[in-house]
Formats: C-alpha cells, sequence, structure tokens
C-alpha cells in the first residue's frame, strides 16, 4: 500500500509551524489512543495512532521534514539508509540525501537523533541542537568560502571531574523518581512519562554542587570550528555539523550544530534559483545607433552586441553566467536588462541637435517609433 503523504495524515498545510503540527498530532492523538477505543475498533484506531505518530516524529524533526519535503517518503524511510552510521552502508535515504551538503563539509556523516533510553532504565537525552546564523555575499554563495566560526564548547569540570559534586562528596539517587529520571502522571486516559521535576532527568541529586561548574559537571567554553560553504549555496539552505551542538544527557549523544545561511542583497545583481538578472543603463544614442556594451558578470566581465535600435527593456541572457547550484549539473544565466536613459542637463548645443533630430524624426511620420506605431494603431482602433 502506498504511504499517505505526512501532510495530509496530521491534515496541516505545507508550510504549517512547528506549532500547527503538534497540535494537529495532539488531537489526533487523543481521537485514535487505542485505549479510547475497543474490539476491531481499537485495530483500525491504533494504526491511525502509529500513523498519527510517525507523521509527526517526521514532520517535527527539522532535519527530518526537510528531507521529506525535498525526497518525499525516500528521504526519510529508515529502511533506505542507515540512519545513525556513518560506514559504507550508510547512504541511500536520508544520509543520500545530504550526503554532499552536511557529509563533505565536516568529513563525517551520519549522526544519531532523537533519545533513548538505557538499559537501567535512566532516560538518555540527545543534546539540543545549536543554530548559527552566517551571513555572506553573493559571491560566497556562488563560488564557496573557507570560514572559521567561534561556537561554545562544553568541557568536562576538572574540579569534579563531571560529576558536579563538591569533591568528597558525591550525587545521591533521586528520590522523587528512585534514580529513574523520569515520573508517570495520570491525566485522564493517559498515562504520561515526565521528566523528573526534582532531578531535570539525571536520576541524581547532588547535595552539595560544585563550585567551580555549580554542579553542571561541564563548563561552557568557545571553540573555533572550521566551516567550509559549498559553492552554489542559497539564501535560508543549512550547513550541518554534527555532534557541535549541546551535549547529551546522562551520556547521550551530542546535539548538532545548524549554520544557517543569509545572503547579502547584492549592489548589482538580483538571484533566482540559479540564475542572475540585472539592470544595465545604455544611453539614448548607444540604443539607437547600437555598440559594444560590456557588463559585469558574478567575478568577472562581459560583452554584449547591442543591435540598432535596441529598446528599452530588451533582455539579453548570457548562458552559463548565472550561478552552479549545489545540485544542479550546469551554471544557470545572466539576463542583462537594458534600461534606457534619456539624457539629462542639455547643453545649449545638444538641445539644438536633439531639436534638429526631432524635426527630421516627424517628416517621416512614426516610422521610427516602432512602440508609439503599434499603440496610436490600438488608439485608433479604440475609438472606431
Ligand atoms: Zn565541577
Ligand atoms: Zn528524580
Amino acid at each position: 500500500m502506498a504511504k499517505r503523504d505526512f501532510y495530509d495524515i496530521l491534515g496541516v498545510a505545507k508550510n504549517a509551524t512547528d506549532d500547527d503540527i503538534k497540535k494537529a498530532y495532539r488531537r489526533l492523538a487523543g481521537k485514535h489512543h487505542p485505549d479510547r477505543h475497543q474490539g476491531d475498533d481499537a485495530k483500525q484506531a491504533e494504526e491511525k495512532f502509529k500513523e498519527a505518530k510517525e507523521a509527526y516524529e517526521m514532520l517535527s524533526d527539522p532535519q527530518k521534514r526537510a528531507a521529506y519535503d525535498q525526497y518525499g517518503h525516500a528521504g526519510v524511510d529508515p529502511n533506505m539508509g542507515a540512519r545513525g552510521g556513518a560506514g559504507p552502508e550508510g547512504f541511500g535515504g536520508f544520509a543520500e540525501a545530504f550526503g554532499d551538503i552536511f557529509g563533505d563539509i565536516f568529513g563525517g556523516g551520519g549522526g544519531a537523533t532523537g533519545g533513548r533510553r538505557t538499559g537501567g532504565g535512566q532516560q538518555v537525552y540527545r543534546g539540543s541542537d545549536l543554530s548559527y546564523a552566517m551571513e555572506i555575499t553573493l559571491e560566497e554563495a556562488a563560488f564557496g568560502k573557507d570560514t572559521q566560526i567561534r561556537v561554545p564548547t562544553w568541557e568536562t569540570c576538572d574540579t569534579c571531574k563531571g560529576s558536579g559534586a563538591k569533591p568528597g562528596t558525591s550525587p545521591k539517587t533521586c528520590t522523587t523518581c528512585n534514580g529513574a529520571g523520569t515520573v508517570h502522571l495520570r491525566q485522564g486516559f493517559f498515562s504520561i512519562q515526565q521528566t523528573c521535576p526534582h532531578c531535570h532527568g539525571s536520576g541524581k541529586i547532588i547535595p552539595e554542587p560544585c563550585i567551580t561548574c555549580s554542579g553542571a559537571g561541564k563548563i561552557k567554553k568557545q571553540k573555533t570550528l572550521e566551516v567550509k560553504i559549498p559553492a552554489g549555496i542559497n539564501e535560508g539552505m543549512r550547513i550541518r555539523s554534527a555532534g557541535n551542538g549541546e551535549p547529551g544527557t546522562n551520556g547521550g549523544p551530542p546535539g548538532d550544530l545548524y549554520i544557517e545561511i543569509r545572503v547579502k542583497q547584492h549592489e548589482i545583481f538580483e538571484r533566482d534559483g540559479d540564475d542572475l538578472h540585472c539592470s544595465v543603463p545604455v544611453g539614448l544614442t548607444t540604443a539607437a545607433l547600437g555598440g559594444t556594451l560590456e557588463v559585469p558578470t558574478l567575478g568577472s566581465k562581459a560583452e554584449i552586441d547591442l543591435p540598432e535600435g535596441t529598446q528599452h527593456g530588451k533582455t539579453f541572457r548570457l548562458r552559463g553566467k548565472g550561478i552552479k547550484g549545489l545540485r544542479s549539473s550546469y551554471p544557470g544565466d545572466l539576463y542583462c536588462h537594458v534600461a534606457v536613459e534619456t539624457p539629462v542637463k542639455l547643453t545649449e548645443h545638444q538641445r539644438k541637435l536633439l531639436k534638429e533630430l526631432d524635426e527630421s524624426f516627424r517628416k517621416s511620420g512614426d516610422r521610427h517609433s516602432p512602440n508609439a506605431k503599434s499603440w496610436t494603431d490600438r488608439v485608433k482602433d479604440l475609438f472606431k
């Protein structure tokens, strides 16, 4: 059976916010919870519940959602690739989908996501993801850039060796959760597992916290990270640096660092996918007589042969002078839009010449003005 679209399952739009997705899932989970149905009905409800749960798990994870948006089910199907594995078998599915942008840059693919539980019952949490906004120029987006960023990192506290307890004392098992890190709350039909509010999931209480780290067991520092911005990257894209987010809890894996790309507005060019557009001012006489026009390209120059009688708004396409996108085989094109300029600040002599020219034009009717001619004809038709 074909898999249903995750957005359809949750009944939300493709551009739904995280909050919308969460609300839709909660509503469905409540409606289809197996505890609320009996007999055959219960079986169907369970299927629906599972379906909603899967859809929610995919769409609430920014990485998985991005992969799903771009590649559909193939992008997130765990059967199609080894998630969390970076070995040679880790191709296909998610790993492949993001291999070129995430993998190359930091030399390590994969990266585990989601929490898991240890055999001891203590909740293991993956660290939070961090996000870093980076502004680059259009040239850097087009040609790539090697740069460094300063990001927070956490080191094990030397004083307490990571235990969080003052030297000479030791952490005690939390009495609220008996060391499990979680407590169960009953709310109507549901039994909800929650992080223990007393020990915040660690399962331990530190009676005398270490002074150096205030009981955290780790100290926040700064580190420098080499970042390779790949050529062709575009506004809004994210680069993942696996494992450079916040550290996990109870030995859980660290989160990831996401570098979000913002591209500064360019003085000359506007980007549209792989294509570039620019406006080129051309003098009245050059447009009329024709000539060679030098135009800028990204990082270089090119020439356009302007034919005699070039009109305002005429577009010249320079093949391959656009940007080669991350996943493109060929670069896009550069479109130069001619903007004919009316001369200003005329001298007496120039004014006289233009008047003479004007008289000469009038003598031969409107044959020198192709647009005006067809416009006059259309106006005439209107009043027929
Ligand atoms: Zn300490
Ligand atoms: Zn506890």
